[in-house]
């Protein structure tokens, strides 16, 4: 696993690779030597693929494709080949050869772009390793969720390492449960709703039968 760690202020810190399975709980990065901590605690799910950050300790992270350096040449030159297209030189076999073959670099290259999981917090970048199914992509509601927490939690107190996991599933929770309760709650609401208009259509149905009670004023 090759990890771009970063602190919690976005800051770039260096690169490491370790091996997952070796769980090393510091690590040194290029820089000066510096010694950073890494948190294994649940960090890995039963797949042993990575559910949380090991740098902040954060359960959000979003999955990126990230592209080979010499992606951009080929954007260009399938601007020029759609251009050449355009112009109608695309008969000659030679243009029609070139543009075949951008096509085909381009296809290569999409299937060589790796995937990686960064932390939506403090930005750290994972790559390398196997990447579960429930890391999705980019989110930019959990996103301002995760600045929110930051900033409450470097006004709090930065003494209780575990306060984090404290402050941040209870919230998650209870926001979830929020969730289902409200959609229970209308679901019984439009459920009322729905009995309520077949009770008034039948009664007025009723009533404006010929002989109906109406008739005797
Ligand atoms: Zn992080």
């Amino acid at each position: 696993m090759q990890i771009d760690l970063n602190d919690l202020s976005r800051r770039r810190l260096g690169r490491v690779n370790l091996d997952p399975e070796a769980r090393p709980p510091r690590v040194t990065v290029a820089p000066g030597d510096k010694e950073i901590s890494l948190d294994w605690e649940g960090a890995l799910d039963d797949a042993g693929n990575l559910r949380k950050c090991l740098a902040c300790g954060s359960g959000h992270l979003f999955r990126i494709k990230t592209l080979p350096s010499v992606t951009p040449i080929f954007v260009i030159l399938a601007f020029a080949g759609t251009a050449v297209s355009l112009f109608g030189y695309a008969n000659n076999p030679i243009i029609l050869a070139a543009l075949i073959l951008v096509m085909v670099a381009e296809l290569i290259i999409l299937v060589f772009s790796r995937t990686r999981i960064v932390c939506y917090r403090c930005r750290s970048r994972y790559a390398n390793t196997q990447i579960a199914r429930y890391h999705l992509p980019y989110n930019q509601q959990i996103a301002e969720m995760t600045v929110n927490q930051t900033d409450e939690l470097s006004k709090n107190t930065e003494q209780l390492p575990g306060a984090d996991e404290a402050i941040q599933n209870p919230r998650l929770e209870s926001r979830r449960e929020r969730l289902s309760r409200m959609r229970i709650e209308h679901a019984e609401e439009d459920r009322l709703e729905q009995a309520r208009n077949r009770d008034s259509n039948g009664r007025s149905s009723r009533d404006s039968t010929p002989g109906g009670s109406d008739d005797d004023s």
